[in-house]
């Protein structure tokens, strides 16, 4: 396996922007993980950082993963394989829409997608890894968002860099909110959290904005990531009452969103230069802006982790002409 010398060290933090607009009655700063410099960015280059990792401690010849037309986690897992010199193979649902300039870059690195109803996307995966294995290949397999302990783990640090930068650029984060989705992201970093109240210290709150999955179903999902990931210290470490993930700006579910999220995209893009996604970061913005105002917060300063996703900022602008 090829070496990638940006992830042999521990990725550096990204920037903290504070926003010059008026954006209701907080001071709202970005954290500008789409700068993450891999691929593109955006938390899933965060969690690649981290599998890059145990796929190094294996003996694979291959990757294999899954996602949608549009998928961030399938470019950056396509960039990664490609990298360390593995073949990357993709199930992905039948979609109707034109190929993403993920799905293009993510075919570029050779990776190959084999596309399925979306209802046997499991069943396919099954058959796909049992296809490799008596070919006699060893497929590592990644969860569909980089799900799993690594990607908890890259978010679990991303609270610690929080913190640590809280004291280098002089503010101290009320909340800090993102887009929810597979819910590794908030899984680690409401773990970071969770350890820092057990270590008698305050720090910011977290509070994921669904962009697809309802209220229940979610939360059971971040509550599992976080008990695969603490696994015996679960009991010590969990209060339920940290968990804060609301489906409230979720408009009916993946992918879908509204006039009021173009606006607010236009807005920032054209105000402080930062593009945003309708899927996931656009949508979330969105939907913070919203929770701000309904629960009447003000005057707080307020952290809002930029997810990535930039390649999905030209596939809307493409849409728009
Ligand atoms: C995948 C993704 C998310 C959601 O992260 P999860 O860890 O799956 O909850 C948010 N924003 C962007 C841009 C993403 O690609």
């Amino acid at each position: 396996m090829n070496k990638i010398a940006l992830f042999e060290h521990p990725l550096k933090s990204t920037p903290l922007v504070p926003l010059s607009g008026q954006y209701g009655d907080n001071r709202i700063w970005i954290k500008r993980d789409d700068l993450i410099p891999f691929s593109f960015g955006g938390n899933k280059a965060r969690k690649a950082a981290e599998f890059y990792r145990t796929i190094m401690e294996s003996d694979a010849d291959l990757v294999m993963t899954y996602g949608s037309n549009c998928s961030n986690h399938c470019r950056v897992i396509a960039n990664l394989a490609f990298a360390m010199g593995l073949h990357c193979h993709i199930i992905s649902p039948d979609s109707k829409e034109e190929d993403s300039y993920n799905r293009l870059i993510t075919e570029q690195f050779g990776a190959t997608v084999e596309t399925c109803p979306v209802a046997e996307v499991s069943a396919t995966i099954d058959a796909a890894m049992e296809t490799f294995r008596a070919k006699g290949n060893r497929p590592f397999f990644i969860m569909g968002g980089g799900h799993g302990i690594e990607g908890t783990r890259a978010y679990e640090k991303v609270y610690e860099e929080i913190c640590l930068q809280q004291l280098e650029y002089g503010t101290n984060f009320d909340l800090i909110f993102h887009a929810s989705g597979t819910g590794s992201t908030q899984a680690g970093l409401t773990v970071g959290h969770l350890k820092y109240l057990a270590a008698g210290k305050t720090g910011p709150k977290v509070i994921g904005i669904s962009i697809a999955r309802e209220g229940k179903r979610g939360r059971e999902v971040i509550r599992e990531g976080i008990k695969e990931y603490l696994a015996a210290d679960y009991e010590r470490f969990y209060r339920d009452q940290e968990l804060i993930f609301t489906d409230r700006y979720r408009l009916g579910g993946y992918g879908n969103y509204n006039e009021e999220v173009e606006q607010i995209i236009g807005k920032v893009m054209s105000r402080e230069g930062i593009p945003m996604d309708t899927t996931y970061v656009g949508k979330a913005f969105c939907g913070m802006q919203n929770y701000l105002r309904e629960k009447k917060i003000t005057g707080k300063n307020i952290l809002f982790i930029h997810t990535g996703g930039t390649p999905l900022y030209f596939d809307h602008l493409k849409g728009l002409s």
